[in-house]
């Protein structure tokens, strides 16, 4: 069999371009990381070719003694890393965990109460445009204006005004820890399932640099990538067996035909990685430097939503300076910084223009980049905007080219992969 790049060299250049691109460009956006050689090894073997559909000693396919094996390992290293007595590794995403979750526990027509996008949750918490808002009578609690901090008191409000039969509190761009006791009292008011999104912080919580949502949660879903440093894919956690079941007939057969087994396989390997005390490290080590991030910004300047972090991710009010975060993150990418640009709470910006961008420290401490570097990649991103400012939106080109040659020179020196 010909490799791929025999194969098929047009597929094989686009693969080769994206690692050059993730190799010597400096990748901050908060939702991506770079998995282990082991991930990706397993991600691409021949587990691709088996079907599966079903559970572990109870397939509706022959042959599957091994993959019930990797998927025994992968359930069983999932619920010892977030102390719990339950997991499906199964869905393909993290939208189709949630998914799954509102299929096991919900009809049409029931209420949910999730994070608005505009403050920071996510598309599938009940946002218009999602299954989640079309199929369900969607409420969406927000931060407060003053502190940008998620408002309790309106959580509570909304929750006793419209009675929810799910309350989902995470999001995709909150930089503060959550308080999972006071939405599970808040739930436990109403009568209401508690679900957890940890997708953004699941490294954190593995890592031990974020609060649990166990035993507060009533059931948690998550990402497998983002800090987590595993496959793409999602995975459903809970201590309530029953509940469980019922989530496991909602991935299948409700909602997902055959698990992707190398997938699976790929996300054991993650766990057994973030099992390690190493991952420890590796997670202390991103929010440090997220915190070092966002003191270098603030100097230079930056606005931090909600006055900081205490996560991988920090949230820049780009207003001090006069930018959309449209032109930031075309400016920044010009000079090699990949971010993303981000609405702000209350934004008087369009979606597609803003005025923040979200920047996260996931991939660049995967890279082996400390304090001292994110001190001088902050200083790189306040030049970059200073350069943008002074000039208007079509950038400083010579200071972002001499911050492209400091960029790849930072690259040079944490590289990702063996090129
Ligand atoms: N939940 C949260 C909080 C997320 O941030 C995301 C993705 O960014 C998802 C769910 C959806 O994950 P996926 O992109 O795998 O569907």
């Amino acid at each position: 069999h010909a490799g791929l790049a025999e194969a098929d060299p047009d597929v094989f250049a686009c693969v080769q371009k994206e690692r050059e691109r993730q190799s010597d460009k400096l990748q901050m956006i908060a939702s991506e990381n770079v998995v282990s050689q082991a991930v990706l090894e397993a991600q691409g073997s021949v587990l691709t070719n088996k079907y599966a559909e079903g559970y572990p000693g109870k397939r509706y396919y022959g042959g599957c003694e091994h993959v019930d094996g990797v998927e025994t390992l992968a359930q069983q290293r999932a619920k010892e890393l977030f102390q719990c007595c339950w997991a499906n590794v199964q869905p393909h995403s993290g939208a189709q965990a949630n998914q799954a979750v509102m299929l096991a526990l919900l009809e049409p027509g029931d209420v949910v109460l999730g994070m608005s996008l505009a403050a920071g949750g996510h598309l599938t918490h009940g946002a218009g445009p999602n299954l989640s808002g079309k199929w369900f009578k969607a409420v969406q609690y927000g931060v407060r204006e003053d502190t940008n901090l998620i408002d309790y008191q309106e959580v509570e409000q909304l929750a006793k005004t419209h009675k929810p039969k799910l309350i989902i509190a995470g999001g995709s761009a909150y930089a503060r820890i959550i308080d999972f006791k006071r939405f599970r009292e808040i739930a436990d008011a109403v009568g209401a399932v508690l679900l957890v999104d940890m997708a953004h912080f699941a490294g954190l919580v593995a890592g031990g640099s974020y609060p649990s949502p166990f035993p507060h949660a009533h059931v948690v879903t998550s990402t497998t990538h983002k800090v987590l440093r595993g496959p793409r894919g999602g995975l459903i956690l809970s201590n309530d067996e029953e509940l469980g079941k019922k989530i496991n007939s909602a991935v299948f057969p409700g909602l997902q035909g055959g698990p992707l087994m190398h997938v699976i396989a790929a996300k054991a390997v993650s766990f057994r990685e973030a099992l390690k005390p190493s991952f420890r490290q590796y997670a202390h080590a991103v929010v440090r430097n997220a915190k070092t991030l966002a003191k270098e910004l603030e100097e230079g300047g930056l606005k931090m939503v909600s006055g900081g972090t205490d996560s991988h991710l920090i949230l820049v009010d780009l207003r001090p300076k006069g930018l959309t975060g449209k032109v930031a993150e075309a400016s920044l990418e010009r000079a090699g910084i990949t971010c993303n640009k981000n609405a702000i709470p209350f934004d008087p910006e369009k979606p597609f223009v803003t005025s923040g961008i979200r920047l996260g420290t996931p991939t660049l401490t995967s890279r082996g980049m400390g304090s001292q570097e994110m001190s001088l990649v902050g200083q790189l991103i306040v030049r970059v905007l200073d350069g943008l400012a002074a000039n208007g939106p079509e950038g400083n080109k010579d200071v972002e080219e001499e911050v492209r040659e400091h960029v790849k020179l930072l690259c040079q020196r944490f590289p990702v992969y063996p090129m």
